[in-house]
């Protein structure tokens, strides 16, 4: 970093100024820490700004799918992502009113990885970043929250941030929000996301793991009674669960005590019986308040949106990682030359927006379809005890033709998209 130095700004206060970089990204998640190694790979001066100290965050999505993990193979990773304490989900089997139903199959996929890997998200991130800081373009500052934009002839030129020494200003050709679904970079360029009401609430737990449990071959499993969805993951480990509840109930849910979630649990999978005792404080909870959203304009002069920041996704399908790591490719392939020759057009930024914002549109009307035939029904159906699944549902998984459509969406995207430098 350059030496700190006390200048005179409008904004009344130390500021200590960096060297100037090509990229500095707002955002260590998936989108910001894959963008940072694609663009330093090919020598662009890149800085990554997290406000956190660490990527250590519960429940931030784990899900790494097939069109992640071929990106990752193209970058030489896909054997270090094995390696880390990971478990794979191919076809997960819910409980349904006629009995067993698989939605999804992903081993006739046409890739070498036809599963999804669940990879808590954390090593994931330390995965990405650990790689980008073997090249010398790439700085990684942890601690350093961006709380300003830099703004200069009409277009963005880098940000302001805080660290626990002070405020820094970092100028670049180009900045880019990824920092997710409460951008502050998206709220200080104006930018407002479209966003559509998922009718859903997701609560995430653990539950130990215990002998002689519920077999689960697909490697994740679902049902359904009295209003509310469960579904569990194997991690090894322990099961990670999401309990589906009706928007804002969350409250009155609390209200009945955390017995009243265990006696819900237990109404929909009674095989959890002795899982469910270590469930005994609501801190052991954590709520996602589910949303999805769509910017109209991802980016400004000098500015680009990615990922959340660009669109909160649903977790139908757990494709938001996956599309933000889809994103930071399509950015990269387009950014590096323009970032390393210095010169940037809106131009640019414009086709970039072009090239991902239709898979994201197609991906959002699929997961509003499910939301509203499946889900919403589901949480609407206070007496039924399986799921119901509609008949064209069940007919698309029958067909030999169309069932693998859409287990090749939610797990390739829309377009496959390649590192193409
Ligand atoms: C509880 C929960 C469960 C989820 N489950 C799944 C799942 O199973 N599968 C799935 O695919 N998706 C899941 N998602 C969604 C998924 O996590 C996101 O779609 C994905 O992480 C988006 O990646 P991103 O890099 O765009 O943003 P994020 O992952 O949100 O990363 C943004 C980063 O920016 C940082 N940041 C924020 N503000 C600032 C600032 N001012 N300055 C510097 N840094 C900042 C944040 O600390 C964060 O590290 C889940 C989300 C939640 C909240």
């Amino acid at each position: 970093m350059a030496a700190a130095q006390v200048v005179d700004t409008p904004i009344q206060t130390q500021i200590q100024k960096d060297a100037e970089t090509g990229c500095c990204i707002a955002g260590g998640g998936p989108a910001g820490a894959m963008l940072g190694l694609l663009l330093a790979r090919r020598g662009v001066r890149v800085t990554l700004l997290e406000m956190h100290h660490d990527f250590d965050r519960e429940f931030r999505g784990d899900t790494v799918h097939p069109s992640t993990l071929e990106i990752l193979d193209q970058l030489g990773l896909a054997e270090r992502v094995h390696e880390l304490p990971s478990n794979k989900i191919s076809a997960p089997t819910l409980l349904t009113t006629r009995g067993p139903f698989t939605p999804f199959d992903l081993s006739r996929l046409k890739t070498q990885y036809r599963y999804i890997l669940m990879v808590h998200q954390k090593d994931l991130l330390a995965l990405l970043t650990q790689e980008a800081k073997k090249y010398p373009s790439f700085r990684l500052l942890m601690g350093a929250n961006v709380t300003d934009l830099i703004r200069e002839d009409g277009g963005v030129r880098g940000v302001r941030y805080q660290t626990d020494d002070g405020i820094h200003e970092l100028r670049a050709l180009l900045t880019v929000g990824a920092d997710g679904r409460f951008s502050r970079v998206r709220h200080l360029a104006g930018i407002e996301p479209v966003g559509t009401s998922p009718p859903m609430d997701v609560l995430w737990f653990r539950l130990p793991h215990l002998a002689g449990e519920i077999d689960v071959p697909g490697g994740a499993f679902g049902g359904f009674a009295s209003g509310h969805i469960l579904g569990g993951f194997d991690r090894k480990d322990y099961w990670q669960v999401a309990f589906v509840i009706a928007k804002g109930s969350y409250q009155s849910l609390r209200a009945e005590g955390i017995e009243g979630l265990r006696r819900r649990i237990l109404d929909i999978e009674p095989r959890l019986g002795k899982n469910v005792e270590s469930l005994t404080e609501w801190h052991q909870v954590s709520l996602l308040s589910v949303e999805s959203s769509l910017c109209r304009r991802w980016y400004q002069p000098g500015l680009l949106l990615i990922g959340d920041a660009a669109h909160a996704m649903s977790p139908v399908g757990g494709v938001g990682i996956n599309y933000a790591v889809q994103d930071a490719v399509v950015a990269a392939n387009l950014l590096t030359k323009p970032l390393l020759d210095n010169r940037l057009t809106v131009d640019r930024l414009r086709t970039i927006q072009r090239k991902r914002q239709w898979p994201v549109r197609i991906i959002q009307a699929f997961q509003t379809q499910l939301q509203k035939r499946v889900i919403a029904t589901a949480l609407r159906a206070q007496e039924q005890r399986t799921l119901h699944i509609p008949w064209f549902v069940r007919a698309f998984t029958r067909i030999p033709f169309l069932r693998d459509v859409p287990p090749r969406i939610m797990a390739m995207g829309v377009v496959r998209v390649r590192v193409e430098n």
